[in-house]
């Protein structure tokens, strides 16, 4: 869903189609732009492929899998951007709980996947695709799994994690948006 798109008044009805349920909306605008930028520069990578971390089977939206590197393009609303990620309004409680979920989940989703050696990308819908493509490209480099013969010197230190808070504002200085979502 785009920024700014108006939501429904009420909660889909339960016969909400599985992409709903899931919060993943496949092959985006951003996604394919990503996707072909990525391809024109020479990468190759999976998409959607299910990967196993944990106890935890999740599909990110591009994967990288010798370089064990996970891209995920999220989306503004449903995943809560600082900048675009507004609640509607709410009489019910529904979207509050409903969109602390998602963020919960890929809180969890990241740091299951890190804990079996990926490296995590999340980019958010309205990251101009260059510099989506430098975020991926900076994980590929410094990806821990790489092929022998391909170690380089003085590879480019793992950033720290950051998480990207709550939904509700993270407080001063987080406005930015850009700063929260290198690799989480
Ligand atoms: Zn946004």
């Amino acid at each position: 869903m785009s920024p700014g798109q108006p939501l429904p008044a009420t909660p889909p009805p339960s016969a909400a189609s599985a992409s709903m349920r899931s919060n993943r909306h496949r092959d985006t605008a951003p996604e394919l732009r990503l996707r072909r930028a990525l391809h024109a520069l020479g990468h190759r990578y999976r998409v959607s492929l299910p990967v196993q971390a944990g106890g935890v089977r999740v599909r990110p939206d591009i994967v990288f899998p010798r370089q064990r590197v996970a891209v995920f393009v999220d989306g503004c609303f449903w995943h809560c951007c600082a900048l675009h990620g507004r609640r509607p309004a709410d009489p019910t409680g529904y979207w509050t709980a409903k969109l602390d979920r998602n963020v919960e989940r890929d809180r969890r989703v990241t740091s299951s996947l890190e804990a079996e050696g990926w490296r995590v990308v999340r980019i958010w819908e309205h990251e101009p695709v260059d510099e989506a493509v430098t975020f991926v490209a900076a994980a590929l480099v410094t990806a821990p799994h790489r092929r022998p013969g391909q170690a380089r010197a003085g590879s480019v230190p793992r950033r720290g994690q950051v998480t990207a808070g709550s939904c509700d504002g993270d407080g001063p200085g987080d406005g930015d948006g850009s700063r929260d979502r290198l690799v989480r």
